[in-house]
C-alpha cells in the first residue's frame, strides 16, 4: 500500500522558482512540502564541488537591486551577494569599460562605428523606448539593419542578447528586447554569492523550514493527480517507497512540458498541448568551467563581441575568492548557438566555444585547465523557453500552476524572471485563499 501525506501546497522541484513560491506561502501560514528529485536543492541555481572549485549548475551572476533582492527582503532571507560592478567588453580585440550613462553609444563608438550611424541607431532606440514600441513580428537584427549596415554594431547587440537573454539578434523579437530594456531601467547590476549560488537556494529553503514547511530531497515526482480537472496532489517516490501526497494546490517548477507529461497529458486540453509544442522552444547554451593559477584579464566579467559563439567570460573569483582553492581562479565561459531553433550539436558547440577562447586569449591552453564542459538543453536548458515565448503560469487543470523560466513575464530573463513567476503565483494563491476562506 502507498504511504500518504498531505499539505496545503505541494511544490514540485526546488529550483529558485519553486523555493521563491514556497518561501512566500510558508511565511503566509500555508503548510508547504517541496519535492525535489536531486540530493541537493537549487536546480540550476546550485553549486557542485569539483576539485575544491565551486562549479555552477546554472546561475553564475545574480542580479542585485532588483526583484530577486526584493523577494529575499520580503521573506526575511539572507541575500548574501557580493556586488561585481559593470561588465567589461571585448571589442575589436580591445577590452573596454562603459560609463554608467550612454553605455550603448560608447560601445558603438568603441567598435569604430561612424558617428552618423551611431546617432541614427541611438535615435531609433530612444524612439522605441519612449515613443512607440516596434511590432512583435520583427526580429531585433532586422530592425537594427534598417538603421545601420555596420556589422560591428549588430555584433554588439548580438553579444548582449546572447549572453543575457540566451537568444540571437535574428531570433529575438524587437518588442521583447525593448520590454527587457524598460524593465532593466539602465545598466544591470549583478554580483556573486560568496558561498556559491546554492547559498541563495539554501537561504530561501531556511525560510520554508523555519515556517513549518518541509523539503524532501531525493524525492521524484512520478505523476500529478487530478479529479474532474481539479488538481488533487501527486505521487512521488522516496527511499524506494511510493508516497501519495494530497494537496489542494500544486505548483510545478519542473518546466511546463514536464508538468504536462506528469499531469498525464490526456487530461489537458488539446489547444494547450498544441501551444506547448509549437510555442515552447528552450534556450540552449554551452558553459565551460576552467581552473587557473592567474586571472586571464583584469575584470570579473567580459562580454565578447565578434566571435562565432562565445559571448561571455566570468572570473567570479576576482570578486569571491571563495569559489576556488586558495590562490587559484575559476573561469566560466558561456556561448549560445547562432541558430537557437535548429537541432543543437553539443560537441560542436563546445569545440566552437573552445576555438573562440583560444582566438581571444592566445595563451589560453597553457593558462586554463578544463574542469567541466556542458551543453544545457533538454530537461536542464539555459531556460525552458526563449524570452517572449513563455507559457501561461496557469495550466488547464484548476489549481495546478507552473513557475520557473518557462513561464517568465515579458521582459524578464534568468533568475529575475524565475522569481517574478514565484511571486505572481504565490500572490494569486494567497489572494484566492482569502476569497475562499473569507479571511480579510
Ligand atoms: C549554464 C547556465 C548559466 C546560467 N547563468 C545564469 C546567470 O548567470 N544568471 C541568471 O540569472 N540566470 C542564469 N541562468 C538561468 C538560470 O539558471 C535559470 O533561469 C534558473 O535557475 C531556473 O530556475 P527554475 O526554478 O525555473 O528551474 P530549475 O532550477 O531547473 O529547478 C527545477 C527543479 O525541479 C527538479 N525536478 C525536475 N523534475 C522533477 C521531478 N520529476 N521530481 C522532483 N523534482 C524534479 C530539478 O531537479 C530542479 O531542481 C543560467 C542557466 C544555465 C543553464
Amino acid at each position: 500500500m502507498n504511504d500518504r501525506a498531505h499539505c496545503d501546497v505541494l511544490v514540485l522541484g526546488s529550483g529558485m522558482g519553486g523555493l521563491a513560491t514556497a518561501a512566500l506561502l510558508a511565511r503566509d501560514g500555508f503548510r508547504v512540502i517541496v519535492a525535489e528529485k536531486m540530493p541537493r536543492i537549487g536546480g540550476r541555481c546550485s553549486t557542485m564541488d569539483y576539485d575544491g572549485f565551486k562549479c555552477i549548475t546554472g546561475v553564475v551572476g545574480v542580479e542585485t537591486k532588483g526583484i530577486v533582492q526584493e523577494l529575499f527582503h520580503r521573506v526575511g532571507a539572507d541575500f548574501d551577494v557580493q556586488e561585481a560592478g559593470a561588465p567589461h567588453y571585448l571589442i575589436n580585440g580591445q577590452i573596454c569599460q562603459v560609463p554608467s550613462r550612454g553605455g550603448m553609444k560608447h560601445l558603438m563608438m568603441a567598435a569604430g562605428a561612424d558617428a552618423m550611424d551611431v546617432e541614427t541607431v541611438m535615435n531609433a532606440i530612444t524612439g522605441a523606448l519612449h515613443w512607440r514600441t516596434p511590432s512583435c513580428d520583427v526580429a531585433l537584427g532586422d530592425w537594427l539593419r534598417q538603421y545601420t549596415s555596420n556589422p560591428k554594431i549588430i555584433e554588439i547587440f548580438q553579444a548582449l542578447v546572447s549572453a543575457v537573454l540566451f537568444v540571437n539578434v535574428n531570433e529575438l523579437s524587437v518588442h521583447t528586447y525593448f520590454e527587457f530594456l524598460r524593465k532593466l531601467k539602465g545598466i544591470q547590476r549583478f554580483g556573486y554569492a560568496p558561498g556559491g549560488s546554492i547559498r541563495l537556494a539554501q537561504s530561501l529553503a531556511r525560510v520554508v523550514l523555519d515556517n513549518g514547511g518541509e523539503i524532501w530531497t531525493r524525492c521524484r515526482v512520478n505523476a500529478i493527480k487530478s479529479h474532474k480537472n481539479i488538481v488533487r496532489g501527486a505521487t512521488v517516490s522516496r527511499w524506494g517507497k511510493s508516497i501519495s501526497i494530497k494537496a489542494p494546490v500544486v505548483i510545478s517548477n519542473v518546466g511546463p512540458k514536464e508538468t504536462a507529461r506528469l499531469a498525464e497529458t490526456g487530461i489537458l486540453d488539446h489547444s494547450y498541448l498544441r501551444e506547448l509544442d509549437q510555442r515552447m522552444k528552450p534556450a540552449v547554451i554551452t558553459a565551460l568551467q576552467f581552473a587557473m593559477d592567474e586571472p586571464l584579464f583584469e575584470s570579473n566579467h567580459l562580454l565578447v563581441t565578434g566571435t562565432q559563439s562565445l559571448n561571455s567570460v566570468y572570473q567570479p573569483t576576482m570578486v569571491c575568492p571563495e569559489w576556488a582553492p586558495e590562490g587559484r581562479h575559476l573561469l566560466v565561459a558561456g556561448s549560445a548557438p547562432r541558430n537557437c531553433r535548429e537541432p543543437f550539436d553539443g560537441n560542436l558547440e563546445i569545440e566552437r566555444c573552445l576555438a573562440d577562447l583560444r582566438a581571444v586569449f592566445p595563451d589560453f591552453d597553457s593558462r586554463a585547465k578544463l574542469l567541466l564542459a556542458g551543453t544545457f538543453q533538454g530537461a536542464w536548458p539555459g531556460m525552458h523557453s526563449l524570452p517572449g515565448e513563455d507559457m501561461d503560469r496557469k495550466t488547464p487543470v484548476i489549481n495546478l500552476y507552473n513557475v520557473g523560466d518557462g513561464v517568465k513575464p515579458l521582459g524578464y530573463t534568468g533568475l529575475p524572471g524565475v522569481v517574478a513567476t514565484g511571486i505572481d503565483v504565490a500572490e494569486e494563491v494567497m489572494g484566492r485563499n482569502k476569497i475562499l476562506t473569507g479571511a480579510p
